[in-house]
């Protein structure tokens, strides 16, 4: 807990090429330094993208101005200098964008407004059925000569914080500016827009992506006694959005991480195998840190037996997403028993993390601390994600529960 109130509070938002971020891979790699021995940077280019000024918005109903809470897209280009404004067409998906062509695009915001489903269970499910509208809204709307998007939070909350995440341009596509708008807001534009086709939407920002800048994945190892050469990483990424501190994203996956590795120091337990731990750097805008990590282990022809990220916040843990051989999938449901009284019972989803998801090709059963999703979309990628927000008692039974499953690894293998 310590160590996330530190990140949290005194370092705070960790976005790629920032200075927070610089400041974070220093902090984890000084921290770890006091209780492992073999650490080392990896040097990895990230890119570096600022959001600038705060972003302005309003719509104009009958002359009439209201203005909006949005924030620009991670990665996404600036407005004009004096901001954009233009008539808005709302749509929820890309079949609807095609069917309304350019003819009734030309010129137009393209307004997002697809909900996450809130009848799934799973928030996680239901995030990945609505977020290509983030991701690749911007360069289906330009297409149709759209001239910006706004797009509906990625959050089953209803309220005024709009949540930034990434996006991507194609190069044989206009480059057109996009942003978040609150939940709360694009009901209400959404309803102005049944009674009037008219609305009109402004919005400014001053994003820019500047060139790409030297960071770096923070690499730590608790060396393994009789087969060393077999790896059990454990990690979560370093950077965050700029938005708040990035407490639940990622903040509390490095030092639950960490945590592990700093449990065996403290229960002097002395692994047969070799845990590492890995802070992977531009998780949320590139990935650039795991790609890295995975292309140098495969010239190293590192062993890596299992990979076990922590990415879906730090709240109650309730199991472990799998992926990859069935026989290691059924080993580790044979441990469930283990974990039953700890209230961990959830071993049947299929996923793991974004950064340790590139080694699964070079034969690393790959893993995810589950907790549960309820409250976690709340918080994503906005300004709730502080340090407020966090639990102590569940990141530290999560922290427990990753230990727990490493010991179990490292004593039987897979
Ligand atoms: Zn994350």
């Amino acid at each position: 807990m310590p160590w996330l109130d530190y990140l949290s509070n005194k370092i705070g938002s960790r976005l790629s090429g920032s200075e927070g971020a610089d400041k974070g891979v220093q902090w984890c790699l000084e921290e770890s330094k006091k209780f492992l021995t073999m650490l080392f940077l990896q040097e990895v280019m990230v890119p570096h993208w600022v959001r600038g000024e705060k972003e302005k918005a309003y719509y104009v109903v009958n002359g009439k101005k209201t203005e909006v809470n949005i924030c620009a897209l991670g990665g996404s280009i600036a407005t004009p200098l004096s901001g954009l404004m233009a008539n808005v067409v709302e749509v929820k998906n890309f079949d609807e964008l095609k069917s309304l062509g350019t003819e009734k695009i030309k010129g137009k915001i393209v307004f997002y407004n697809r909900p996450m489903d809130v009848t799934r269970i799973h928030c996680f499910e239901a995030y990945g059925g609505a977020v290509n509208q983030r991701g690749g809204g911007a360069l289906h709307a330009a297409k149709y000569g759209a001239v910006g998007v706004v797009v509906r939070s990625m959050t089953q909350e209803i309220d005024k914080y709009p949540h930034t995440g990434a996006m991507r341009y194609d190069d044989s596509i206009p480059r057109i500016p996009a942003c978040a708008i609150s939940t709360l807001e694009a009901n209400e534009l959404s309803a102005l827009l049944k009674k009037d086709a008219n609305v009109q939407f402004y919005f400014k920002q001053s994003c820019n992506t500047l060139p790409d800048k030297l960071s770096h994945n923070v690499i730590a190892d608790l060396k393994g006694s009789e087969f060393p050469d077999e790896i059990i990483l454990v990690g979560g990424h370093l950077d965050s959005w700029d938005l708040a501190q990035g407490a639940h994203d990622d903040g509390a996956g490095i030092v639950q991480s960490m945590e592990v590795l700093s449990l065996f120091r403290e229960l002097n337990i002395k692994p047969k195998r070799t845990i590492r731990f890995v802070g992977f750097m531009n998780e949320e805008n590139g990935v650039r840190g795991a790609n890295k990590y995975a292309e140098v282990a495969k010239e190293k022809k590192d062993k890596h037996i299992a990979a076990i990220e922590s990415d879906a916040g730090g709240f109650v843990p309730r199991g472990f997403f799998m992926e990859g051989d069935e026989t290691k999938r059924n080993k580790i449901k044979s441990w469930a028993k283990l974990f039953e009284p700890y209230n961990l019972h959830s071993w049947d989803h299929v996923g793991s993390g974004t950064d340790v998801h590139p080694l699964g090709e070079q034969g690393a059963f790959l893993l995810g601390l589950s907790p549960d999703p309820q409250r976690y979309f709340d918080v994503h990628h906005s300004a709730l994600d502080v340090f407020e927000m966090i639990n102590r008692r569940e990141l530290q039974l999560g922290a427990a529960s990753m230990a727990a499953l490493v010991y179990m690894i490292d004593k039987y293998g897979l």
